[in-house]
């Protein structure tokens, strides 16, 4: 059985980033308003996430490493319109299958925190009483020490890259928490936004003020479409060398091609060619529209209704594209 939890598990877990992503997204679940990571050689030899969440309660403490447990589904029937990021319980599990992983944990009510290590999904002894404010702390240590050509395959530079890349990302999207990153041992941090932040002032922060000081407000909501879309996009004066393009479907972090490619249509009016745009997009629309691949790697998207949408959000940043060109 552990063995098939380890391909399982090497499936979902196939990198730092990806481990990071399904932490960051349980601290998001706990409500948490501060998100600080510590990594050290990418994220390889140790990636810490903490957070000031609702923590875990000691009775849940023996379990939350095993598959299929979850605090966030309450009945079946929940699966169609979850409202949370984690619903399956995989993401601990499939952690402790790969990588040596110790919680620290505090609820609001308990008396004191708790510490304990996870190997295979389950709890090595009893979690020990420590000291520790409200809210969780995830070491993952040694990933992939059981599997020496995974571990030896990743590059912790490129690593800490893809890291970077993904606390910004999500540091943009959920802006009202702070975010910390940091590199194991360094006083300055890679990324560091403020709690109750903006968008743009997280874009600022994170992809410098050339591209902040040429964004429009994208923003729009379109009852018909039962869509409502907040963010920002470079105008005709910013030119990148590469197009950036951060694209959230109910809060979830996506790849979608077609998006992305209407985008491209439209800027491609606008600017000289071999220049390009940033843009960010976070789109909601009910969650019964929505049918997300959760893939940890690679979450592909489609939606009901998709070329109206997709051409409406074509149409909005046409026009405001050319008002900022008059
Ligand atoms: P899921 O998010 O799908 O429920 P996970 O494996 O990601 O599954 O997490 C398992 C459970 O552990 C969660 O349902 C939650 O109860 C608990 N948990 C994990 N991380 C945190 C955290 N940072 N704060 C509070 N609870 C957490
Ligand atoms: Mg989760």
């Amino acid at each position: 059985e552990v063995v098939i939890n380890r391909i399982a598990a090497g499936e979902v877990i196939q990198r730092p980033s990806n481990a990071l992503k399904e932490m960051m997204e349980n601290s998001l679940d706990a409500k948490a308003t501060s998100v600080q990571v510590v990594v050290k050689d990418g994220g390889i030899k140790s990636l810490q996430i903490l957070d000031n969440g609702t923590g875990i309660r000691l009775k849940d403490m023996d379990i939350v490493c095993e598959r299929f447990t979850t605090s966030k589904l309450k009945k079946f029937e929940d699966l169609a319109t979850v409202g949370t990021y984690g619903f399956r319980g995989e993401a601990l599990a499939s952690i402790s299958h790969v990588a040596h992983v110790t919680i620290t944990t505090k609820t609001a009510d308990a008396k004191c925190a708790y510490r304990a290590t996870y190997v295979d999904g389950k709890i090595q002894g009893q979690p020990k009483p420590c000291a520790a404010n409200q809210g969780t702390k995830i070491l993952v240590e040694d990933l992939f020490y059981n599997c020496k050509t995974r571990r030896e395959a990743l590059k912790p530079n490129e690593e800490f890259s893809r890291i970077c890349d993904l606390v910004g990302k999500y540091s943009i999207q959920n802006s009202l928490t702070a975010f910390n990153l940091k590199k194991l041992g360094d006083s300055t941090a890679e990324i560091n936004t403020p709690v109750k932040s903006s968008a743009k002032n997280n874009i600022q922060l994170i992809y410098g003020s050339e591209i902040a000081k040429e964004l429009f407000d994208l923003g729009f909501e379109d009852k018909d479409l039962n869509l409502q879309v907040t963010g920002h996009a470079t105008n005709g004066r910013y030119k990148g060398p590469r197009l950036e393009m951060i694209i959230f479907i109910n809060g979830r972090l996506v790849e979608c091609p077609s998006i992305k490619k209407q985008v491209e249509l439209v800027y491609s009016e606008h600017l000289p060619a071999k220049s390009y745009p940033f843009v960010y997009l976070s789109v909601e629309m009910p969650q019964r529209f929505v049918d997300v691949n959760v893939h940890p790697t690679k979450e592909s998207v489609e939606f009901f209704n998709e070329r109206a949408i997709i051409e409406r959000i074509g149409l909005e940043l046409k026009e405001k594209l050319s008002a900022n060109h008059k």
